[in-house]
């Protein structure tokens, strides 16, 4: 995969070698020009954590980085797939014998959206598809979606399928959730299909109603920065579906459809009437986090309608606190962040995603940010850690055709 978080690997040179790598690379590999070229970019959440599963709000934007894709129709039902970012040659496969959880490692992402599509009855006749992404894998920036989405928009374009953006996310979705057999949200597929330049997502889970929020950086002089821990630890893995488990019992117990419902000045009331039942202590606090988060999502927001987005920097803040503290799914390395950044002179910080590793983002004034990644380096290398990646979140336009 493309080297973790490297700066360099940010597509900000000629555009046209976006497109001209996957395309050359295409008709090396198939022996004919591709049909077109996509991308689709990996995300951060700026807030909203572990809050789909339970219908709630999110706010993530997208990244300079995009999965981009080279792809040519096929007619006879063959499947060709192939990345230049693994190892390994073309992938193929027959598209009627696709079902889910067959294997084919990276290549269930791709091969997963075709499923999804003609199990939406899309008529999808096959393709050659040549990938290459520079979104950092398995930092919580979301890879796996790029890939997805891009797929997605390109074969809809090809195909004729007229499949709006958001149903494009849906048919990500579909594919990590059913095929690959990854219980993820949809937050991840719909910022790399939605998201604008310039913007954070504001999306409700529920129904998808969305909401481009403005988020201009510079022009308050401030800088994201996105800090990739590059641990992932192992207890991520059970640990989301004990959350998400957790929080569907808390639900339930409050007699609501999910949590989304609890509104947040009823929280206190809510919380001692689920000790009182005799919910476990750790279902009280996935509630609270829960509950809690939404209501931060909507801090954000009117912040930056007001157009103060400085004071985003205390709800990130105390975003990571009741991570950490109420849903328990930080770590040291992602503890570390927060509080170097934050002794730094850094505005606000949280850690970002699933948790148990991947990244933190750090809001920072634009003239401390050199400062505070410094601080951030100096703290991972005194206490052992691996050298983290850390790169600024530009907020980026979602997927699109680029040729
Ligand atoms: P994340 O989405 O947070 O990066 P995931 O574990 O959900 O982490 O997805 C990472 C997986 O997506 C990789 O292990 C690989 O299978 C697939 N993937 C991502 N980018 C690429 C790529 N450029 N080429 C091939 N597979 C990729
Ligand atoms: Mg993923």
């Amino acid at each position: 995969m493309t080297e973790h978080s490297d700066p360099a690997a940010v597509p900000t040179g000629d555009p046209a070698d976006a497109t001209r790598e996957p395309a050359d690379a295409f008709t090396a590999l198939y022996g004919s020009a591709p049909e077109g070229v996509w991308a689709a970019p990996g995300r951060v959440n700026l807030i909203g954590e572990y809050t789909d599963f339970n219908d709630g709000f999110v706010m993530p934007l997208a990244l300079p980085h995009t999965a981009r894709a080279a792809v040519a129709r096929r007619t006879d039902g063959e499947l060709r797939l192939h990345s230049s970012d693994v190892p390994g040659g073309v992938v193929r496969l027959r598209i009627d014998e696709l079902a889910p959880h067959q294997g084919h490692g990276w290549a269930a992402y791709p091969a997963g959206v075709v499923w999804a599509l003609r199990e939406a009855g899309h008529p999808v006749s096959g393709a050659d598809i040549q990938l290459t992404s520079t979104v950092p894998t398995g930092a919580g920036l979301s890879s796996s979606a790029a890939l997805e989405v891009v797929t997605a928009l390109a074969l809809n374009d090809l195909f004729g399928l007229g499949l709006p953006a958001p149903e494009l996310a849906v048919i990500g979705q579909r594919a990590e959730n059913a095929f690959v057999g990854v219980p993820c949200g949809i937050m991840d597929q719909m910022a790399s299909a939605c998201c604008t330049d310039g913007h954070a997502l504001y999306l409700d889970t529920r129904d998808l109603t969305q909401r481009q929020v403005p988020f201009d950086l510079s022009a308050h002089g401030l800088r994201l920065l996105v800090v990739d821990t590059r641990v992932k630890h192992a207890l991520g893995d059970g640990a989301y579906a004990e959350r998400r488990a957790g929080c569907e019992a808390g639900a339930a117990a409050l007699g609501l459809r999910t949590l989304r419902d609890l509104p947040f000045p009823g929280l206190g009331t809510a919380l001692e009437a689920l000790a009182a039942s005799g919910a476990d202590e750790s279902v009280v606090r996935y509630v609270r986090h829960v509950v809690g988060d939404n209501e931060r999502v909507r801090q954000v927001i009117a912040l930056l309608d007001a157009g103060d987005v400085r004071a985003v920097g205390p709800v990130l803040d105390a975003g990571h606190v009741s991570l950490r503290d109420d849903l328990r799914v930080s770590c040291p390395e992602l503890d570390l962040v927060v509080s170097s950044a934050g002794e730094a002179g850094a505005l606000g910080a949280r850690m970002t995603g699933g948790g148990f590793g991947g990244s933190a983002i750090v809001l920072v004034d634009e003239a401390r940010a050199d400062a505070v990644a410094g601080a951030v380096r100096a703290a991972f290398a005194a206490a052992g850690h691996a050298e983290p990646g850390i790169f600024p979140a530009v907020p980026s336009a979602g997927a699109r055709r680029l040729a």
